[in-house]
């Protein structure tokens, strides 16, 4: 790896007259742009030869990590394998080369796409029917509670303002709640990890718009009082919102919608293998029973008895291509294997936690599902934190778990291996995650200086933070 290029901007690889392109031939004849769009002065951009170009994106690329790197136990988030034939599918140029504002009647097979993932969402979830629009899990949750606001409002039910949120749950959830113009209202969790049934007994009212809940919840715990928490729910006139990031340990096993959820989400770039962040948008369907199906949002169509606007969260018809993905993933794995999903990530969840339950602190010791929580090391003695263990694991080349979240434990390490791992990869993991604790008691300074193997060693997480260098104009000047 050469740091000298990796560490350049491509600008600053530019002279003047390299080019590293060359255009295909007019097939369109000759269009004069209007005078008053054209530029005053020539852009401002790169001139590299192609060579220089694709070795600096390599490198740059190699830098990266991702699950076709190695393992990315990162909790909550279900960094499953992205199988190559979803690519394949996506590439297709009959789905590739569509455009949004093609005729109808030359679209036909992509709705046909759509009607069918749509379907088996549904046939997955036990709602009615899905909207696949919104373009990640917090979007879909904006998009449920503008559809609990709307249902609320059809009713001419106004004071619902209220959204009650388990103290365990994703920071999404409040935030998502607040942008909806919401108010947040947090009920706790009891010693065990689960929603305190009885708190949420005080909260309750006809303020309510509803409640969101995560399950398993982000301690990897089933929710077991759900039956309880529903009716209690819907007995003072609110809705059930069940966030569906979690919902990989459940697939083909359990359905939210027979639990008495009335909307929820799906991350498609979880549970069902379509890349995350960079490697592709992501995608946040949201399901809806019965009585909700007309809120959904729809390009033109106004639910019945809405008074306000229709509800619009996407231009067109959201990700399509990452429709294609999950769809591809759905059909591979077909009715029987869907069902194995959730019992293997539950397994290599509980393996690693009972493998390792000696050496970190486990405060909640009980049967997990896809993922659990450490408190940390168990020897607090060495002062070896978390965030040391989490970097010295980037030096053993693992991506490290997520960490300090969920917020009801200091030192939480939250670790998610799901099921497309091997014993192989796990074992490993295993075997790195007690050496790490050997080394904190044996050599705690060459955890807590942590990470010396990769490209940019520890970096001061508050100083970036409070500090950011935003523009490449600072940086070139800070360089110097
Ligand atoms: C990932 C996640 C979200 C948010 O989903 P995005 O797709 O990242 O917006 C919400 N809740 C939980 C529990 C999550 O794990």
């Amino acid at each position: 790896m050469n740091h000298k290029l990796y560490s350049n901007l491509i600008f600053e690889l530019s002279h003047p007259g390299r080019r590293g392109y060359s255009l295909p031939k007019n097939q369109f004849g000759h269009h004069e742009i209007p005078a008053e769009l054209k530029r005053t002065a020539d852009a401002e951009l790169p001139e590299c030869d192609e060579m220089t170009v694709v070795r600096h994106y390599t490198n740059h690329s190699g830098n990266n990590f991702g699950v076709d790197n190695g393992f990315y136990p990162l909790g909550s988030c279900t960094m499953k394998y992205n199988p190559p034939i979803n690519e394949e599918i996506a590439a297709h140029p009959a789905f590739a080369n569509l455009h949004p504002l093609q005729p109808a009647e030359t679209v036909k097979g992509a709705e046909e796409v759509y009607e069918n993932l749509q379907q088996s969402l549904s046939e997955l979830t036990g709602l009615s029917r899905f909207t696949l629009n919104p373009c990640a899990g917090a979007h879909g949750e904006l998009t449920g509670l503008m559809i609990i606001k709307a249902y609320h409002e059809s009713r001419n039910d106004h004071q619902r303002t209220k959204v009650i949120v388990p103290d365990s749950a994703h920071g999404t959830n409040p935030a998502s709640a607040a942008v909806c113009g919401l108010n947040v209202v947090e009920v706790k969790s009891t010693p065990d990890g689960l929603v305190d049934v009885e708190h949420l007994k005080t909260l309750l009212g006809d303020d309510i718009a509803g409640m969101m809940m995560t399950n398993p919840n982000t301690l990897g715990l089933f929710e077991v009082h759900i039956p309880e928490i529903t009716k209690l729910i819907h007995d003072c006139g609110g809705l059930m919102y069940y966030d569906g990031a979690n919902l990989n340990p459940l697939l083909g096993e359990c359905r939210p919608g027979d639990m008495g959820f009335d909307v929820m989400h799906i991350n498609l770039h979880k549970t069902f293998s379509t890349p995350h962040g960079g490697g592709g948008p992501g995608s946040g369907p949201v399901g809806v029973c019965e009585k909700l199906v007309d809120f959904l949002p729809t390009n033109n169509c106004k639910a019945k008895g809405h008074t306000g606007t229709a509800i619009t969260i996407h231009p067109y018809h959201g990700h399509f291509a990452t429709y294609l993905r999950a769809y591809t993933y759905i059909l591979s794995l077909g009715r029987e294997n869907v069902k194995k999903v959730g019992p293997y990530a539950t397994l290599n969840a509980n393996y690693i936690m009972n493998s390792l339950k000696d050496v970190y602190e486990l405060p909640i010791d009980k049967v997990c599902k896809h993922e659990f929580v450490f408190d940390g090391l168990k020897d607090k003695s060495t002062g070896v934190t978390t965030m040391d263990v989490a970097k010295r694991l980037l030096d053993y080349g693992f991506h490290a778990p997520t960490i300090y979240f969920p917020l009801l434990f200091h030192e939480a390490m939250m670790i998610e291996p799901t099921e497309s791992e091997s014993k192989d990869t796990i074992d490993g993991f295993i075997d790195v995650m007690r050496k790490i604790a050997e080394e904190a008691k044996t050599n705690p300074d060459i955890v807590k200086g942590a990470p010396h193997e990769t490209p940019v060693k520890r970096v001061n997480d508050v100083e970036a933070a409070k500090h950011p260098i935003l523009t490449y104009q600072q940086l070139i000047h800070d360089n110097n």
